[in-house]
């Protein structure tokens, strides 16, 4: 079975979590500058299909490990950090978790005035061709970084990325149309 066929089999099954709540890796981060532009939160997702070799967080692959809490209980921990930028979806894949991902993006967006990026192991094309809430969470972004990482391509001088194959897409958000790749 090929790379494609695979990603779309992985990203359609999304993983099993009550509606209004979302299943976290860790807790959340502020002042973060390593995981997009400026100031931000960051919230870490749990569960990952992908399995890339030389992943650096392989305890967050496993569907049923980590926290699971309410997408209230998020906005009120997000609503005491103040100052930032924006909030970063990094994992784990926060696109099989896409419903509750959305909901805290349009949410941030709407309450605090933040741009939201995403990290993702799956690429922009597998996402838009996946369709449903992957892609209605992909049309909430800012920025996507996106696709597996890569051992054989690690680059450490990369900004944002691990390996080369990764890219930093900047979204028109609403439509996830391309502005940039960088
Ligand atoms: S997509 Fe990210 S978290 Fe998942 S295996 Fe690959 S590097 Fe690790």
């Amino acid at each position: 079975m090929d790379y494609h066929k695979i990603a779309l089999e992985k990203i359609a099954k999304q993983a099993e979590v009550p509606e209004g709540y979302i299943r976290l890796s860790g807790p959340l981060e502020h002042d973060n500058i390593v995981n997009g532009d400026g100031l931000r939160a960051v919230l870490w997702t749990q569960g990952c299909p992908n399995h890339c070799k030389g992943c650096q967080n392989p305890e967050t692959w496993d569907y049923a490990a980590g926290i699971v809490v309410t997408i209230d209980e998020i906005m009120e921990q997000l609503s005491h950090f103040k100052g930032q930028a924006g909030l970063t979806f990094c994992g784990g894949e926060p696109f099989v978790q896409a419903k509750a991902c959305k909901e805290i993006a349009n949410r941030v967006r709407k309450e605090f005035g933040w741009n939201v990026w995403s990290f993702s192991g799956f690429t922009y094309e597998i996402i838009k061709e996946a369709g449903g809430e992957p892609w209605e969470f992909l049309k909430s972004l800012n920025a996507l970084i996106d696709g597996p990482f890569i051992l054989a391509q690690r680059d450490l001088s990369l900004k944002f990325r691990g390996s080369k194959n990764q890219r930093l897409l900047r979204l028109k958000q609403g439509t996830g149309e391309i502005l940039a790749i960088e």
